[in-house]
C-alpha cells in the first residue's frame, strides 16, 4: 500500500467519506470492473451500490434527496471510485453536469421532477454536446431545436460519441435554436430527452478503450421534445453549460488521480515484493525513481484537482483551475499506468495484474471531455494573454 500521503488537507468528515465510498466498491473492485469493462456489459451492480450510498447525488440539494454537499465532495467521491479500480465514466455526466445543471436553471415543476431520480439505483442521465462536424467548437453545433405553434420543440441533427445512452433513460441535449446577428455564434438551449424518444437513432460505435461504458452516434428525426423539458432560458445554453463543463473537467480530473492511486499502489507493491537480483527490484533507482515522479505528478494532479473544486464550491471562477487540473490529471495518469506497466515487467501487461486495461480510459481524459490543446489554448490566451489563434 503506498503510504498515505501527508498532503491532504482532510477533515473528519471528508476522511470518513473517503472510507465509505473504498468500503461500497471493495466488494465490486478493478476484477469486477475489469470484467465487465472486456464484455461491454453496464455495472449495474456498482452503480446501484453507489447511488444507495448517495454518492452520486452527493452534490445535489437535501430537499430532494441530494447530499446537500459540494463538488469537493463529488471529486474524492469520483477518485475514492476509481481509486478502488472500478472508475465510473458516466458519474462524470450524469453528476458532474446534468444534476447540477437542473439544480440550478431548471424550473421548480424541473427539479421536484428529475432531482429525486438521482436517488434511484438504475436512473442515470448522460449528456449529448459532441457533434460529427463541430468537434471542439461548440458554436458551431448544428442540431437544430425549433420551437412548434403548441410550445413543444422539434429536434433535427446528430450527436457523436455521446457515452452511456443505452444505460440512461434520459439525455441532457445542446440543441442551437438560433444564430446571434450581433456575435455570429450560435444561440444554444438545454433539453431534457427521454432516450427512447421517437425518431431518436442510436448507432453504437466500438472503440479500442476497455470501458463498461459505450459510445454511440445519435441521429435525431424530428424528435418532438415537451415545451416542459426544456432547461433555463433559451438563448442562455453555453453559459448554462459551462455550470457543468466545468465540474466535468474536475471530476475527469479526479477519475484520473483514482487510476493514478490505483495503478501505483499495485506498481509499490510489486516493486517491495519482486526479487530478481537478491533485493526487491524497487531498491533500483531505475524503478524507484520513475515511482516516485509518478507519485509527485499524482499529488500536484490532486492538489490541482481539489483547488479547481474549492474555486467552483465558492463560486469563484473555476475556468483555469479545472482546466489545469484535468491536463495535469490526465498526464499524470498515463505515466503512473506506464510506469505501473513497466515496474511489472511482462506480467503488467497480464490481464490477470489488471493495470493495462486502464490505460485507455486514461488515455482518454487527455482528449475528452476537452483536449489538451484545446486548454492549453485557454491558459495562452486567458491566462497569458497571448493572442488567440482559431
Ligand atoms: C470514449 C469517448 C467518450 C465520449 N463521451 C462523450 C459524451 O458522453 N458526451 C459528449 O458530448 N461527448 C463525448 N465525447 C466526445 C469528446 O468530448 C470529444 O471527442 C472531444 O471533446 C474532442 O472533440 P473532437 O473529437 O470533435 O475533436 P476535434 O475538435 O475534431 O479535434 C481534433 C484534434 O484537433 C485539435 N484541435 C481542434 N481545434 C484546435 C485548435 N483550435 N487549436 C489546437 N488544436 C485544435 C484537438 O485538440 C484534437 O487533438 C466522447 C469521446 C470519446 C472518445
Amino acid at each position: 500500500m503506498v503510504a498515505q500521503s501527508t498532503i491532504d488537507n482532510d477533515d473528519v468528515e471528508r476522511v470518513l467519506l473517503r472510507k465509505s465510498i473504498a468500503g461500497t466498491v471493495a466488494p465490486f473492485g478493478g476484477t469486477y470492473f475489469r470484467e465487465h469493462a472486456a464484455s461491454g456489459e453496464p455495472t449495474h451492480e456498482l452503480w446501484a451500490a453507489v447511488v444507495k450510498g448517495g454518492f452520486t447525488s452527493v452534490n445535489l440539494p437535501e430537499e430532494f434527496g441530494g447530499g446537500g454537499a459540494g463538488l469537493s465532495e463529488l471529486a474524492v467521491v469520483c477518485e475514492e471510485i476509481a481509486t478502488g479500480g472500478a472508475p465510473l465514466l458516466l458519474m462524470v455526466v450524469h453528476s458532474a453536469i446534468c444534476g447540477p445543471v437542473i439544480a440550478e436553471y431548471g424550473t421548480a415543476e424541473q427539479r421536484a421532477e428529475w432531482l429525486p431520480r438521482w436517488t434511484e439505483p438504475d436512473f442515470r442521465m448522460c449528456f449529448a454536446i459532441t457533434e460529427p462536424d463541430a468537434g471542439s467548437n461548440s458554436h458551431n453545433l448544428s442540431l437544430r431545436a425549433v420551437q412548434q405553434p403548441d410550445g413543444d420543440w422539434v429536434l433535427n441533427g446528430s450527436k457523436i460519441y455521446i457515452s452511456g445512452v443505452d444505460e440512461s433513460q434520459a439525455m441532457l441535449v445542446v440543441a442551437k435554436i438560433g444564430t446571434d446577428e450581433r456575435t455570429g455564434k450560435g444561440q444554444l438551449a438545454l433539453f431534457i430527452v427521454d432516450t427512447d424518444a421517437a425518431g431518436l437513432g442510436k448507432s453504437h460505435i466500438p472503440t479500442e478503450i476497455v470501458l463498461p461504458e459505450k459510445q454511440f452516434l445519435l441521429s435525431f428525426d424530428d424528435v418532438r421534445v415537451p415545451a416542459s423539458r426544456l432547461v433555463g432560458n433559451p438563448g442562455d445554453g453555453l453559459k448554462q453549460i459551462f455550470h457543468g463543463l466545468n465540474p466535468e473537467r474536475i471530476t475527469g480530473a479526479a477519475l484520473c488521480n483514482g487510476i493514478s492511486r490505483h495503478v501505483l499502489d499495485k506498481a509499490v507493491r510489486y516493486a517491495n515484493e519482486r526479487v530478481v537480483w537478491k533485493v526487491p527490484i524497487g531498491s533500483h533507482q531505475g524503478v524507484a525513481h520513475p515511482l516516485a515522479e509518478s507519485k509527485i505528478q499524482l499529488e500536484l494532479a490532486r492538489l490541482m484537482t481539489y483547488r479547481a473544486a474549492e474555486l467552483y464550491d465558492g463560486r469563484g471562477d473555476a475556468g483555469e483551475a479545472a482546466n489545469m487540473a484535468k491536463f495535469a490529471a490526465a498526464d499524470a495518469a498515463m505515466k503512473c499506468v506506464d510506469q505501473a506497466i513497466q515496474t511489472h515487467g511482462g506480467n503488467g501487461l497480464a490481464t490477470e495484474y489488471g493495470i493495462a486495461h486502464l490505460w485507455g480510459l486514461a488515455r482518454l481524459i487527455k482528449v475528452a471531455p476537452v483536449s489538451r490543446e484545446m486548454i492549453l489554448n485557454h491558459i495562452a490566451q486567458h491566462s497569458l494573454g497571448l493572442p488567440k489563434s482559431y
